[in-house]
């Protein structure tokens, strides 16, 4: 746990990437990210624990498409009745009213590309019930769009407890693993358009925001020596 006084984030338990259960202290509970449809019952053992029941949750928030942070995201707003709210963007390509543009291509990373065939093959599909406000927007939240890894991928900053919530547009940690504390940008072979995610990226940093926990879509939790770490991306 972690953050200030009244505020909560913690670290819930699918494994492929991170998925972050903050309450606020004012009453409200968001899940950011929700893991890959294959954890699915981990993620429902964990929020479980975590005393949350239907009703429970504020919002599901999503920092992208990807079907490892949306993959639960339809079946959590079913049995919790929660909102699922991401970027316009994204919105279109998880309610199936636009395909998802294909991340797997000839001569890349052959790991790499082979989670891409998957990601292309069965991509996240979730109803979503409202889109971000750019900027400052709800509950505390500000919402940076980094477009880029997906077209919506977003930076989500709850100014409260100074938690920033990054997906996969910066990573603490390789994916799969929490155990890496390496800070580092969009990976290239599974983003549309990498260097416009890390332009954005870069830009929003650079403007050196109090920020006092990173909760990255893959790796650990990261509290110290932010700013340098920061720095050393720009
Ligand atoms: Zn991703």
């Amino acid at each position: 746990m972690s953050g200030r006084a009244s505020h909560r984030v913690s670290l819930q338990s699918p494994r492929i990437a991170n998925s972050w259960l903050l309450s606020d202290g004012q009453g409200h509970t968001f899940l950011v990210d929700t893991g890959h449809r294959v954890e699915r019952r981990s993620l429902a053992y964990s929020l479980r624990r975590a005393g949350i029941r239907r009703g429970g949750l504020t919002a599901v928030l999503l920092t992208h498409r990807h079907s490892d942070h949306a993959g639960n995201a339809a079946w959590l707003r079913d049995e919790l009745r929660c909102p699922v709210i991401c970027h316009a963007d994204d919105a279109v390509t998880l309610g199936g009213r636009e395909p998802a543009p294909r991340l797997a291509r000839r001569g890349a990373n052959a790991a790499y590309d082979a989670l891409c065939r998957v990601e292309d093959r069965f991509p996240a599909r979730s109803p979503v019930d409202e889109v971000y406000d750019e900027g400052s927007w709800r509950w505390g939240f500000e919402v940076i769009p980094v477009a880029g890894h997906t077209r919506g991928s977003t930076l989500l900053l709850h100014e409260p407890s100074g938690t920033l919530f990054t997906g996969d547009a910066l990573l603490s940690g390789v994916p799969v693993q929490r155990l890496v504390s390496r800070l580092s940008l969009a990976i290239p072979g599974f983003s549309e358009n990498v260097e416009a995610c890390h332009r954005a990226t870069r830009a929003f940093l650079r403007e050196q925001r109090p920020v006092q926990t990173l909760c990255a879509g893959h790796g650990p939790r990261v509290t110290r020596k932010l700013p340098e770490l920061f720095a050393a991306l720009c």
